[in-house]
């Protein structure tokens, strides 16, 4: 048995047998031409050829992955067609006298070099985008198709990268995982197989395919991102338990897609989704969530070596809110500090960082970084349907010193002509016992009400969430927390506020009854519990 440890893009689990995806190497020469016009025109019949064959690949993805996914092959068309790519070829072969194919594939080279230079790791991910369709046009030129073939029965992919069209080429039918030696969770290829809802495994690093043969018995755990070849029984027995598991999920999720979140005596209730990144909109969406019920935007300071500036929180703000159209998405600010550290902040050591400078007091401590955060949300609201949510409320004029500045950055807004949208809702996190007891007041300022039980459970009980050793202290459905979401839930119902609960409570099926009764409006849980919460709601009656 041998283990590989790469990241896991999409949560499932794949056991099956392995096939090492080979790719026709094309091979270029650099020749001298005497006839730069030919070879122009050859050039021109290869990227004609190439287009039709992207605009196939496009038809057949948005069958199987829905528009957006299948936007990039819209963008491959374009990048084929691209100016300043098109310029550096022909320069190449008119003023070098060169062939075609070396001016393809240098211009891919140093093309794909500079996208991987840039600081944005979105841009990154481009150099796979350019590199995938100047290896479509060579292949058009040297009439070579690159098309892997899958055997007859269902196989798990290994490959050093996938370009996203060679990944949507792939027969969904047969291709049961896909394990990648390189790429990001940023690339298409990663999203793409997402939406495919296929297990896939990024970054297992190079020498695997070293140790790796077609034919080898394998699992691949999409859920931890580990890779186990020729795995002993045990380990095989577990993996089949995983994967009853999760056919089970699977029924449960045919059952109840499309279904309405309401009690048998008629009682509606918003089930929504906790993403902490972009690339968790497809699960959202599978899983059928009414919108997104917390963001957790600290992820995108966690994943970067400085401050994410504001165009690229913006990007990111943008893209989940049109990614949601008209549902609704709720966005915390940056809640960092405690649990969450990024270097960059250079935060001082504390004695009990749970306690210390986290979250929204961070933020008012600092509020030119909180401040580029707000303006990038308040530019991204036109692209949907935004509300934002303050994280670690304790008092009154927390909540005005942010409010103030939330009526600066649109003043700032407005000078510049920016648009933003008018019906932003603001709400806030109730994860202190604090924010509860003066729920009463605090709901008269805001629209909404959000139950972080995570925090509110260790805060009420004392209990360190980091600490294992206390976990037997640490009772989730303890009287004290509950009743502190139902003096929350009844305050802000008095002042005309809705209230949810983001925390992991929100899940557990056991209180749903009881959040139903409290008139909670909305649970928002992970993709993958939006179906077991739907089902517990249709099953409660509340009218006994
Ligand atoms: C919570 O505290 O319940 C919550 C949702 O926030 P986080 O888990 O990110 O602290
Ligand atoms: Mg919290």
């Amino acid at each position: 048995m041998i283990k590989f440890q790469g990241k896991g893009v999409y949560g499932a689990v794949a056991v099956g047998k392995i096939s090492v995806f080979k790719r026709q190497d094309v091979q270029v020469k650099r020749l001298k031409i005497e006839d730069t016009e030919a070879e122009l025109a050859r050039l021109e019949s290869a990227k004609e050829k190439a287009i039709v064959q992207l605009g196939e690949i496009y038809e057949k993805a948005l069958k199987e992955v829905g528009e957006a996914n299948a936007q990039i092959f819209e963008i491959h068309m374009m990048m084929v067609e691209d100016d300043d790519y098109n310029e550096a070829i022909t320069e190449m072969i008119q003023s070098q006298s060169v062939n075609a194919e070396y001016a393809v594939a240098v211009t891919a080279d140093n093309f794909a070099e500079m996208f991987s230079s840039m600081e944005d790791s979105y841009m990154q991910a481009r150099a796979a985008d350019v590199k995938d369709i100047s290896n479509r046009i060579l292949a058009c030129m040297l009439d070579s198709e690159n098309k892997q073939s899958v055997s007859d029965e269902k196989v798990i992919i290994c490959a050093d990268d996938l370009a996203p069209s060679e990944t949507v080429s792939l027969d969904k039918e047969k291709v049961l995982a896909f394990v990648t030696a390189h790429g990001s969770s940023n690339s298409h290829t990663a999203i793409l197989a997402r939406n495919m809802n296929i297990p896939a495994i990024i970054g297992v690093g190079e020498q695997f395919l070293t140790q790796i043969k077609d034919g080898d018995m394998a699992i691949a755990d999409g859920f931890t991102g580990e890779l186990i070849i020729s795995p002993d029984e045990e380990t095989m027995a577990a993996a089949k338990q995983k994967l009853e598991a999760e056919a089970e999920k699977k029924a449960l999720l045919q059952k109840l897609k499309g279904k309405e979140n309401v009690t048998l005596d008629g009682t509606r209730i918003n089930i929504y989704a906790n993403i902490g990144s972009v690339d968790n909109i497809g699960a959202v969406l599978l899983n059928d969530a009414g919108g997104i019920g917390l963001f957790r935007s600290e992820f995108l300071y966690l994943e970067n070596n400085d401050y994410p500036t504001e165009e690229e929180q913006f990007k990111v703000y943008k893209r989940v809110l049109e990614s949601m159209a008209t549902k609704k998405v709720i966005i915390r600010t940056l809640d960092i500090g405690a649990d969450k550290q990024a270097d960059y902040f250079n935060l001082d050591k504390e004695e009990n960082p749970a306690l210390g400078l986290r979250a929204i007091r961070l933020c008012l401590t600092r509020p030119e970084i909180f401040k580029v955060q707000l303006r990038a949300l308040y530019r991204a609201s036109v692209y949907g349907k935004l509300g934002i949510m303050f994280p670690m409320i304790t008092s009154v004029s927390e909540l005005e010193e942010i409010l103030a500045l939330c009526e600066q950055v649109k003043s700032e807004l407005d000078a510049d002509n920016i648009e933003y949208s008018d019906s932003i809702e603001l709400g806030i996190m109730i994860e202190t016992p604090a924010a509860a007891i003066i729920s009463d007041k605090l709901a008269q300022m805001v629209d909404f009400f959000s139950v972080g039980t995570n925090d509110l459970t260790q805060y009420t009980l004392a209990c360190d969430r980091q600490n294992p050793h206390i976990e037997r202290f640490c009772d989730t459905h303890h009287e004290a927390i509950l009743r502190l979401i139902e003096m929350s839930a009844e305050n802000a119902h008095k002042h005309g506020a809705w209230i949810g609960i983001c925390g992991e409570l929100a899940a557990d099926t056991a209180l749903t009854e009881a959040f139903l009764r409290m008139g909670i409006d909305e649970l928002s849980v992970s993709p993958s519990f939006v179906l077991k919460v739907r089902d517990a709601v249709r099953k409660t009656d509340l009218s006994k």
